[in-house]
């Protein structure tokens, strides 16, 4: 990987379309947009490019295409796949910033429905949901980084899932610039629309591959007024799985929130804070969320529940949240492992998923892989196991060397999705692909599959030019 040098003349074609202030081409203002969050990564690009309207975006795709310089969208560059980043030893890329596109344009709170720029970040879409009283559900621990244009790109998830669906369930409309710099607008403020194709389908979760998503108009819900948090210890993944179906039977569908730890991942969250102690002593953690915007009595609803689970041995130990300050000192646990895992450094990191009863199986033979063929590495399980989606992370001995590390975790990754796709689940369920699984996702598409995603490349980037090595293979033919 290189930082690639820009030819002045084509510096100056897109200083004319942008001004000085929205190129950037020199080392020290590219850096931020060159390294993801993780540190896993560093890319290369000829340039950083920042638009600040539509318009600007459309012109500078123009040129681009003009140029036959590839394009690569990037939001808050928290993707944790290298999607945003040009990790590849390419033609090299421009990188297109959406940041300065960030404006919130609509809060429509009689229609439940917000329009927004691409650029915002997400955190600030959630308060300004909040403050017309509604909630926008998207929740994740990159929120105060991550942009709804990426959110919607990356088809992102988090924690409240199971009970919103993921930015796919939530988009409404979306507004993108195309790789020939044309505008399709998407915003309808409907719910029900059965014209057809859904074409915001498409670009939902395409990754920055058939264009560039500017707006964003997405479904807001009543501000849940009463939420109920509980950390419980448990015996067993099994016992876990078991709990949640009882849960949503037994607290009326009302979950917000599941999420398992198991307990080997506090030594992950003591990184981040030294005195973090969990609530409950036991080999599972369960984080347990109820929320309703009625006057519902979920307190007494889920001590019915939890004393009932208690009973029959599912749960050995509960924590009721008994303010919103305990409720957050919870969940900074179950945010603060994955902080950990980044700044203990270099790990295998994995989003998986299978159905929610093979969630066990799953951890049980992951666990017996790595302890069999791989003995000193240490896997972590955790995840939003409501939706059936495991991040079976496994860290290397303190004492091995990076590069070692990077060699043998690439073989733990390969054993890990050996083991998930036979059990008919997917290596992805909610970071994507990106440029680090394109190689493993493109080989395992049907024949069919892999016809039908290209045509449609084809179809909307036929010069290629929208994040090449991202998704699609990026030298051999797609057919
Ligand atoms: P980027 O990383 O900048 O880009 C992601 C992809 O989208 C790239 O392919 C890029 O080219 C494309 N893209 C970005 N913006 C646009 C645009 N405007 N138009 C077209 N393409 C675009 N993800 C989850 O799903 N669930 C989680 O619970 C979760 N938790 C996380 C926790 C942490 C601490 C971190 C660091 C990440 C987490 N992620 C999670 C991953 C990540 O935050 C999400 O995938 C997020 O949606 C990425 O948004 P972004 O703006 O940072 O996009």
């Amino acid at each position: 990987m290189t930082i690639h040098g820009i030819s002045p003349d084509i510096l100056t074609a897109l200083e004319h379309v942008l001004g000085q202030s929205g190129v950037a081409a020199d080392a020290a203002g590219m850096a931020r947009y060159l390294a993801d969050w993780s540190g896993d990564h560093r890319g290369g690009a000829l340039a950083v490019l920042k638009p600040a309207s539509v318009a600007e975006v459309q012109a500078t795709v123009r040129l681009c295409g003009r140029l036959g310089l590839a394009m690569i969208p990037q939001g808050g560059n928290t993707g944790l796949v290298a999607g945003a980043i040009d990790i590849g030893a390419g033609r090299g890329a421009v990188i297109i910033s959406l940041e300065r596109l960030n404006k919130i344009r609509l809060v429509d709170a009689d229609n439940f429905i917000l329009q927004a720029d691409a650029g915002c970040i997400l955190q600030h879409i959630k308060d300004a949901a909040e403050n017309r009283d509604c909630l926008f559900p998207l929740a994740l621990g990159a929120q105060g980084s991550c942009q709804i244009g990426g959110n919607a790109a990356s088809n992102a998830g988090g924690v409240n899932v199971l009970r919103y669906g993921m930015a796919r369930d939530l988009i409404v409309g979306l507004e993108v610039v195309l790789p020939d710099g044309e505008l399709w607008s998407g915003f309808s403020g409907l719910r029900k629309d059965n014209r057809g194709y859904d074409l915001k389908q498409l670009f939902v979760g395409s990754e920055g591959t058939l264009g560039i998503i500017t707006g964003v108009e997405v479904k807001l819900f009543p501000k849940p007024g009463r939420v109920e948090t509980a950390y419980l210890g448990l015996p067993s993944f099994e016992a876990a799985i078991a709990l949640f179906g009882q849960a949503r039977r037994g607290c009326s569908d009302l979950i917000s929130a599941f999420e398992i730890i198991g307990s080997e991942c506090m030594e992950l969250a003591r990184l981040i804070d030294p005195d973090v102690v969990a609530p409950v002593t036991a080999p599972v953690h369960v984080l347990i969320e109820l929320s309703a915007s009625a006057a519902i009595d979920l307190r007494t609803l889920l001590v019915d529940f939890l004393a009932d689970a208690m009973e029959k041995h599912l749960v050995t130990d509960a924590v009721l949240a008994e303010s919103g300050a305990q409720a957050k000192a919870f969940w900074s646990i179950r945010e603060g492992l994955v902080e950990g895992q980044a700044k203990r450094g270099y790990h295998v990191r994995t989003d998986l998923s299978v159905r929610i009863s093979d969630i066990p199986v799953l951890i049980a033979q992951a666990r017996q892989f790595v302890a069999l063929e791989h003995p000193g590495w240490i896997p972590q399980a955790y995840g939003h196991a409501g939706d059936g989606n495991i991040h079976f992370n496994v860290l290397p001995p303190l004492d091995l060397a990076e590069p070692e590390a990077r060699a043998r975790g690439a073989r733990i990754t390969a054993g890990l999705y050996d083991i998930v796709n036979a059990l008919g689940g997917s290596i992805s369920a909610e970071h994507g692909i990106g440029r680090t699984r394109q190689r493993v996702y493109w080989v395992g598409l049907s024949p069919v599959h892999r016809r039908l995603v290209g045509a449609l490349k084809n179809a909307i980037d036929p010069n290629r030019l929208m994040n090449p090595g991202c998704l699609f293979p990026s030298t051999e033919t797609i057919s």
